[in-house]
Parts: structure tokens; sequence; C-alpha cells
């Protein structure tokens, strides 16, 4: 039982997909060998005010390079630490880095939140809450400097149960952000009790602004809903001018992308922060 493998996963086996379950398996095991070494790493990237380009705060990303120096997509190894029954270790792993970083942006003078990205099974265990206020203690990091982001998706999938544990981070003091927000299937009663700060407008609607009339719509309706409930919004995606401007125009205040920043690694995050102040100021 090395790598918790779910046997449905090989009962769907067809010689067509031999080669992709192989990469899985093969990946699997390099996975639970690479957790239990703590190779795992984070990036951040910085959330930028649209109007002033100053950061606001970042979103913390796992990264994972193997031994040939290839990066595998968090998509890839977040899903599959998934079925792995990997991913509350490898959140909790995750969660290390997170409050060093804090503590060594802090030492830099760069107070600012770090958003975190939390599964289903994190938010449906209730260890999770236990242990995560334990680390921030331990790590003397102050939870109003902390965001919890959850996926649409997963905060309307066992609502009642991930709702309660959100409750919780929410009365600690964490903020919490819905994450890929309009590619769920989410009510709208559902959303309006969700303890949440803002939405995250998905990649998808962001990206296709200049030749698609639809997501425009979609967006402006995420704006109208962010502003009856009083969330806040932070585009993601942002790639281009275009979709800068016209998102600015219509009053959203915050934004990712790499039109302004991918997600680095602390050195080369340190040596951004210091560019981006000398342009834009603080
Ligand atoms: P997410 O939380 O929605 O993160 C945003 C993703 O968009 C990141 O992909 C980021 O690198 C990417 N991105 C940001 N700006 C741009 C842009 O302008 N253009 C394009 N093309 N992409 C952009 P990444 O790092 O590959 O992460 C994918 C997903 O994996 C995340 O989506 C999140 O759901 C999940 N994930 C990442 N780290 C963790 C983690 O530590 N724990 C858990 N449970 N999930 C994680
Ligand atoms: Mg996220
Ligand atoms: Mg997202
Ligand atoms: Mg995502």
């Amino acid at each position: 039982n090395e790598a918790n493998i779910n046997l449905a996963e090989f009962i769907r086996f067809t010689p067509a997909n031999t080669q992709a379950l192989t990469r899985r398996f093969d990946l699997m095991l390099k996975l639970r060998s690479a957790i239990r070494n703590n190779e795992l790493m984070i990036a951040l990237q910085p959330k930028v005010n649209l109007n002033s380009h100053k950061v606001v705060g970042f979103e913390a990303l796992a990264r994972w390079q193997l031994a040939d120096g290839t990066f595998i997509s968090p998509d890839e190894f977040i899903e599959l630490a998934e079925t792995a029954g990997l991913i509350s270790v490898l959140d909790k792993l995750i969660f290390d880095k997170i409050l060093e970083a804090t503590n060594v942006l802090n030492c830099h003078g760069y107070c600012l939140p770090i958003a975190f990205n939390a599964s289903t099974s994190d938010l449906l265990s209730d260890q999770y809450f236990v242990e995560m206020t334990e680390k921030i203690a331990k790590y003397g990091v102050s939870p109003q400097q902390l965001e919890l982001e959850v996926t649409e998706t997963q905060a309307i999938f066992n609502y009642e149960k991930v709702n309660k544990t959100l409750h919780k981070f929410a009365k600690l003091g964490i903020k919490i952000s819905i994450d890929d927000f309009g590619t769920g299937y989410s009510s709208l009663q559902h959303i309006a009790q969700i303890p949440a700060h803002a939405i995250k407008i998905d990649r998808c609607f962001v990206s296709n602004l200049q030749n698609n009339e639809s997501n425009e719509h979609i967006i402006n309706m995420i704006m109208m809903l962010a502003d009856t409930f009083g969330f806040e919004v932070i585009a993601e995606g942002v790639e281009n001018k275009y979709e800068q401007e016209w998102l600015s125009n219509i009053g959203c205040r915050i934004a990712q992308g790499y039109l302004f920043a991918k997600p680095m690694f602390m050195d080369d995050l340190l040596v951004w922060l210091k560019n981006n102040e000398k342009l834009h100021g603080r």
C-alpha cells in the first residue's frame, strides 16, 4: 500500500491510457517521497491594486520540482495528492512554509496578508483547524495577516460542514476568499452564508475578455453580486493592459496576473518588491 492508490483508479484501466496511468503511478510514488523529505516549495504571487500597482498581499502556491529539474503543475499534483490521501499532509507542510515566508516578509518590512489554498478534505476534518491554529501560534504570525482561499466548488461540497470550519477561521480573524468564482454551481443562499470577505473571479472569464462579450456580462454580474453581499473582488489571471483597464473601469480594485507578476520564490520576490516600490511606491 506504498502510495495508497485508489483501486477504482486501476479498474478504469484500458490499454489506451497505460502511459498516463504509468506516469500517474510513478508521480504518486515520487510525490509521497517528496512529501516525506519535505521537498515541496511555495511561490508567492503579488496581488496588486489595479490603479496604483501597489502590492496589497500575496497568494502562496505550492511548487514541486522533480530531480531532473522539471516542475509538475499543482493542478496535477494537488489532484494526485487528493486521490492518494496525501493532501492534508501536503497542505500542512505548505502552511509551515507560508508562515515562515510571512515572517521573512515582515522582517523586510512587508507586513501584508498572505493567502493559502485549502482543500475540501482539509475543511472537512476537525483536526485541520486545530493544527493550523497551533502552527499559527508556533510561528507567532497574526491571524489577521492570513487569508484562506476555498474554491466555490469546494465550499459548496458538503456545505454545512465546510462552512462550519470556515466560520471558525473567520472568528480567529483569518479572511476567507471564494476562489475560482463563477465556475461552480453555488446557490446564492449558500454564498450569502459563507463568512467571506472576497471573491476571486476565475481566470477563464478574465482571459477572454477581449473577444468574448459574454465574459463581460458574467464579470459585470459578479461585480453586482459582490456589491450586494459586500465582498471585495479580486480578478485572477490579468495578462494584458486591455484586461487591466476594463476591470479597473468597472470598479474592480484588486488583481493578480502575469501582467504584474508571476508567482515567485522568495529571493526573486524580494527583488521584485524593491523594483516595484521604486516604480509605484509601497
Ligand atoms: P488558484 O488558487 O486559482 O491559483 C491561481 C492559479 O493561476 C495559479 O496556478 C497561478 O500560478 C495561476 N496564474 C496567476 N496569474 C496568471 C496569469 O496571468 N495567467 C495564467 N495563465 N495563470 C495565472 P498554479 O500555481 O498552477 O495553481 C493551480 C491551482 O492549484 C491553484 O489554483 C489551486 O487551486 C491549487 N493549489 C496551488 N497550491 C496549492 C496548495 O498549497 N494547496 C492546495 N490545496 N491547492 C493548491
Ligand atoms: Mg487560490
Ligand atoms: Mg483561482
Ligand atoms: Mg484554481
